[in-house]
């Protein structure tokens, strides 16, 4: 409603808005019953008010929607934030957002990927991605492993519904297949999953470590069924680290090695100029070479943290959260003793990279 101060009076006897222009009154008909008596109408300034409220509160629904689907989908909170953004600009990463972006197509033709690869290659980091898209799409993704399948079932009286229920997901994303253990009864729920996903007639992506000749030439009949089924339903996908490793990895390597060579002298920040090895996908060489344990090829920037650093546990999470709310992939190092070298080199490796970022 207009307040009368912002109005005024027109020739004609109706109020007009002084911002808009527009009336903020109108006769009604002549013929009518009331005659020439006179009733509200919305200006523009009003209508647009109450457009902007109504997207907004839109928004706001549609956030809390992807908020709860994006609960529903991980185990783990930091996969909230594994989108193509962040992703490196590869073939598979291209390929991914191709499926995301044309997904209604994908779904009528039941489409899903096999991501296969070595170990570390970032599969399940696409899956996850490939499933923000489609959450922020309102869609209704899971994204599970057989592990979790196998022990979430194991005390459920109604097997059957649960297996129901991972079927109804618009889609389905099984994670690491094939590290889940190996016995009769966890192939049967492995087979159960995957044939109620086939005959539901939606799509299934799956990540997987084991090389796609061993699914192709599987002798097992318990397993191959399974295999089977999942090369009928997804389009295999290599996930390769390949480029990654031998050349961007060989191109750096022996700047790292200059790097720690002399880190030593404590003037970390200026070799880092001098060999202008300043971004953070060095850090997993660095920790390659050392042999820091647990360390893989990195598909995103990737912040370390040493819990010995910290005072108290509070302190510890607060920083772990903040690197991960900007985007950093967070590995921490609860033991072990901190390499003071590889520590300092790497803390002004990543000093370096976010004045990079905010210049
Ligand atoms: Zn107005």
């Amino acid at each position: 409603m207009i307040k009368q101060e912002n109005t005024y009076l027109g020739a004609n006897g109706l109020a007009y808005c002084k911002i808009c222009g527009e009336p903020v009154e109108a006769f009604f008909p002549p013929d009518s019953i009331l005659g020439m008596k006179k009733h509200f109408r919305q200006c523009a300034c009003v209508r647009k008010k109450r457009e902007s409220e109504e997207k907004a509160q839109k928004e706001r629904e549609h956030c809390e929607l992807v908020e709860r689907n994006k609960k529903i989908c991980f185990e783990e909170p930091r996969m909230y934030d594994w989108n193509f953004e962040l992703a490196e600009n590869t073939t598979v990463i291209e390929k991914a957002k191709e499926y995301a972006a044309n997904w209604n197509d994908m779904k009528k033709n039941h489409i899903g990927f096999l991501l296969w690869g070595p170990i570390g290659t970032g599969k399940s980091y696409i899956a996850g991605c490939i499933a923000n898209a489609l959450l922020n799409q309102e869609i209704t993704v899971k994204m599970t492993n057989f592990n979790t399948i196998i022990d979430d079932m194991f005390p459920l009286e109604d097997k059957k519904e649960y297996i129901n229920a991972l079927a109804r997901y618009e889609l389905l994303i099984l994670d690491d297949l094939g590290t889940e253990r190996n016995s009769e009864y966890a192939l049967g729920i492995v087979f159960s999953v995957i044939d109620r996903r086939y005959r539901s007639g939606r799509s299934l992506i799956v990540t997987t470590n084991l090389p796609i000749k061993q699914l192709k030439e599987e002798t097992n009949i318990e397993k191959k069924r399974i295999y089977d089924r999942i090369l009928e339903m997804c389009v295999p996908l290599y996930v390769g680290g390949s480029r990654y490793r031998s050349n961007i990895a060989h191109e750096k390597m022996g700047k790292m090695k200059t790097f720690f060579a002399t880190a030593e002298s404590s003037q970390t920040e200026n070799i880092i100029e001098q060999t202008g090895t300043k971004t953070i996908c060095c850090l997993y060489l660095s920790i390659d070479i050392r042999n820091r344990k647990g360390v893989i090829a990195l598909q995103k920037p990737t912040y370390y943290l040493w819990r010995t650093d910290y005072t108290s546990s509070e302190d510890f999470e607060a920083d772990k959260e903040k690197y991960t709310k900007i985007g950093f992939r967070v590995v921490t190092f609860a033991d072990g003793q901190p390499d003071k070298n590889i520590h300092n080199g790497i803390k002004a490796l990543i000093r370096n990279h976010i004045k990079e970022i905010n210049q």
